[in-house]
């Protein structure tokens, strides 16, 4: 299959190309489409062929649930069964957070196939902050189901490129948006139990959501690894992810130190990911720079280029300085320690945690 490339203008409103993409969602077709996240691979929800497409395309274990993609917060209540006394909050958290990278885990209604959920009596849904999102699931009328665009288990995609880099030749066309603004998925909030627990930390950080609803509860499966027989309340958080090829260690704790830390055990020809700051440290090595040690949001937009981009390179193993998990670090780290299988050091002792 030729994959194809539409160009996002700019300049434009761009309702032409959203309307084609839209096209070959309803005749069952894969598309890639930017959001403000990571790139999707989004197919129509309401087509359970095109669904399992999805699947068969990223190589992705049908126990995963994909999200769904809608146009506007309206849409939520035909897609979802959300009980009386949760509208008020779902009401309040969308009109505050949408369009933007926030998920929330409702009941769903029996419209949705079942493959969209893998089986689970919930869905996942939110309204992205990018127009193409919206704009092709507005033009389909429908909602797209879309996980992120990249081969199950690899970094998630943050540019046309990288989708067609894992992609190529497996869907039908990409949507180019140019880079994702976000650079790492949406926050995941589970509205079905309470408190509401954070399934994922994304985008959106926690303590603006906290700030709307209360305490929130953190599953498990965001801060460390599961024991084996443990499941995480959103079943695509157990497995490794966002792995290079090489294996990793994230080093935690201030920047100066955990630099220092890294210096102390990497050797000639080790890739390491580092702020800014501390780059030039790293003579002999293969460095990825992270950001600025104060700018998590570039760390953000840059984190899962910095772990594909040593799919090139051939070192050994790679060393990651890491954020504190305040704000968009919670994510940061998140993304950084799945890649490393949780395997962690704290700055100044040299012991793996
Ligand atoms: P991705 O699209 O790659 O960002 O993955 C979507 C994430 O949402 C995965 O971690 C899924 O396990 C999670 N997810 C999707 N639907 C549900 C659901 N109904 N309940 C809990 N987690 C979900
Ligand atoms: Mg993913």
């Amino acid at each position: 299959m030729q994959t194809e490339m539409f160009e996002v203008d700019p300049l434009s409103d761009n309702r032409k190309l959203y309307v084609r993409a839209a096209e070959a969602l309803a005749a069952g077709a894969l598309v890639g489409i930017p959001t403000e996240t990571v790139y999707g691979l989004g197919a129509d929800a309401l087509n359970p062929e095109a669904v399992a497409r999805v699947f068969e395309a990223k190589g992705r274990p049908s126990f995963d649930p994909l999200i769904l993609h809608v146009h506007h917060g309206k849409e939520v209540d035909k897609y979802t069964a959300i009980p009386e006394e949760l509208k008020e909050l779902v009401h309040t958290l969308a009109s505050k957070f949408w369009p933007g990278p926030l998920t929330m885990v409702l009941p769903k209604a029996d419209i949705i196939p079942d493959i969209v959920t893998s089986g689970l009596p919930t869905v996942a849904v939110r309204v992205s902050a990018h127009p193409a999102m919206r704009g092709v699931a507005k033009a389909l009328g429908r909602p797209v189901a879309a996980p992120s665009a990249n081969t199950s288990g690899r970094p998630s995609c943050t540019t046309a490129a990288d989708v067609m880099g894992d992609m190529e030749g497996k869907i039908d066309a990409v949507v180019d948006g140019g880079p994702c603004q976000v650079g790492v998925e949406s926050t995941i909030l589970d509205l079905t139990c309470t408190p509401p627990r954070l399934l994922r930390p994304g985008g959106l950080p926690l303590e603006a959501l906290e700030e709307v609803v209360g305490p929130v509860a953190v599953d498990k499966a965001v801060t460390g690894r599961l024991k084996d027989g443990e499941q995480p309340k959103a079943p695509g958080m157990k497995y490794r992810h966002y792995a290079p090829k090489a294996p990793v260690t994230v080093v935690t704790g201030p920047a100066e130190a955990s630099a220092r830390t890294i210096l102390q055990m990497v050797k000639p020809g080790d890739g390491v990911i580092c702020f800014d700051e501390f780059a030039e440290l790293f003579k002999e090595q293969e460095v990825e720079c992270l950001g600025p040690s104060q700018d998590k949001r570039i760390q953000a937009q840059r984190v899962f280029d910095a772990l594909r981009a040593f799919d090139s390179k051939d070192a050994a193993q790679i060393y990651a300085q890491c954020p504190d998990s305040q704000g968009l670090g919670l994510a940061i780290s998140n993304r950084l320690k799945k890649a490393a299988g949780f395997k962690t050091i704290a700055a100044g002792q040299k012991r793996v945690v």
